[in-house]
């Protein structure tokens, strides 16, 4: 930090100038992209024991400036700056017209269950949420079974009671709750005891290592037999190699999703994934 500058100013306050300016220009472009509706929507595949399709995880995409921004970075920098609440809703309501879509074209298998969509805190926290999500739901016919709301255990940051009456009323309506990331937050365990939670979603990390047997495999043990003891589905997410599938399935875990059988994928993509994949 004893670096000087041109300006005499030290090279570590022009990082942090840089830095900042960085973030406002960000925050700006998003701003735009929001009005503009610039985000595109990419669909991962869920698969079941049988390999048919159970559903997908709706996932944002962002290319700005003709370079596609992660959406680790452009989600943070949404929360940060409450743009989530309208990036968020337009996320939900062209999820729902997606799905309209696909069940007016009849192109879903059978198997096929839900669309599940990431719900940031802010988001789900905002008093408009209710409203929005079943305005969406029932504007475009679909009902509200066939939309999973993914969260994550940092909503457990929020009011105990607000959050445990809002996913009570959203579960008695019809919509269902996965626990994304599971394993990795800091809460206690406790609320699984009190939310209405329908599915926890393995995190990546631990499906990782699975194939050492060691901890971390006993770790997914332990996550599916206290699921299944909860009476709740697990899903294992960032599934990629055949062992961890073989792994996972023999010890109880029913549905995968992971690069194994497809990265998230364009709309046209997916749909020739489900034909592809239906003729199997
Ligand atoms: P996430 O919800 O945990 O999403 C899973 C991430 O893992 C996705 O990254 C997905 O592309 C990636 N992934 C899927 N299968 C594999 C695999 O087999 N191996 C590996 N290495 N990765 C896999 P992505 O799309 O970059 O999204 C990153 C995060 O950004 C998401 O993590 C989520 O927290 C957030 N995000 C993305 N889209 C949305 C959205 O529409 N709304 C909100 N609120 N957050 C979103
Ligand atoms: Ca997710
Ligand atoms: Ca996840
Ligand atoms: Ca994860």
């Amino acid at each position: 930090a004893k670096a000087q500058g041109r300006s005499g100013i030290s090279i570590y306050t022009q990082n942090m100038q840089q830095e900042t300016q960085d973030k406002l220009n960000l925050y700006n472009d998003l701003h735009q992209a929001i009005e503009q509706q610039a985000f595109t929507l990419v669909f991962q595949p869920q698969i079941n024991e049988q390999t048919e399709i159970t559903g997908a995880e709706v996932l944002c995409r962002w290319t700005n400036r003709g370079v596609p921004v992660s959406p680790e970075v452009f989600i943070r920098a949404a929360e940060e700056t409450r743009l989530i609440l309208p990036l968020g809703q337009w996320i939900l309501s062209e999820s729902c017209r997606v799905l309209k879509r696909w069940r007016q074209q009849n192109v879903l298998p059978e198997s096929f269950r839900r669309l599940a969509v990431n719900i940031s805190p802010a988001q789900f926290m905002d008093e408009n949420f209710e409203r929005y999500v079943t305005d969406q739901v029932s504007g475009n016919d679909l009902c509200s079974a066939q939309l999973e709301l993914e969260i994550t255990e940092s909503i457990f940051l929020g009011n105990k009671d607000t959050i445990r009456s809002k996913m009570q009323r959203l579960s008695s309506m019809g919509f269902t709750f996965a626990l994304d990331d599971f394993g990795t937050g800091y809460s206690s365990l406790s609320y699984l005891q009190h939310l209405p939670l329908h599915k926890l979603k393995i995190d990546r990390s631990f499906v990782m290592d699975i194939e050492d047997n060691t901890r971390p495999a006993r770790i997914v043990d332990s996550i599916i037999q206290m699921g299944q003891n909860l009476g709740m589905d697990i899903i294992a997410e960032g599934v990629e190699h055949q062992a961890q599938r073989d792994y996972l399935q023999n010890h109880g875990c029913c549905e995968f999703q992971g690069y194994l059988f497809s990265r998230p994928l364009a709309e046209d993509e997916f749909l020739e994934f489900v034909r592809h994949n239906s003729a199997l």
